[in-house]
């Protein structure tokens, strides 16, 4: 076994995130049998992802604050620490705070055979799709 000391925590690009979200990385694939991709991020109040979808899907594991998670269809989800959200593999989302809130999630996935098409981002989420439930 071997301790793998925390690295600097990283500000995510505006490119894919609206507002201030924070990531730190927990765990990446150690050799090529493996595909398991975990980190922790932070969401201020207001900030959230992009629209985006991931090849093999995604678990998102709430452990702060309030947050929210949109779909497609118009759905939005308020989720709380101890909610875990599953989001299979191409499905268009996104995830964030609320506007009153921070929110921290753990973000689980695996890698595609090609690690730079495991997500695939899209446009920013509007105002009008950005609502609670
Ligand atoms: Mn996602």
């Amino acid at each position: 076994m071997h301790l793998m000391q925390k690295k600097p925590t990283v500000k995510n690009p505006p490119e894919q995130f609206t507002g201030d979200v924070y990531l730190d990385a927990i765990a990446s694939p150690q050799d090529d049998t493996q595909r398991m991709v975990v980190a922790k991020v932070r969401f201020l109040p207001g900030a959230r992802t992009a629209w985006h979808s991931h090849a093999h899907g995604q678990t998102l594991h709430i452990t702060e604050g309030v947050g929210l998670i949109g779909t497609r269809d118009g759905v939005v989800l308020e989720v709380r620490p101890g909610d875990t959200i599953y989001t299979p593999p191409g499905e268009e989302h996104w995830h964030g705070a609320t506007p009153e809130d921070f929110m921290e999630h753990l973000a689980m996935l695996d890698n595609a055979a090609d690690p730079a098409s495991t997500t695939t981002w899209l446009e920013h989420v509007g105002d009008a799709d950005y609502h609670r439930p």
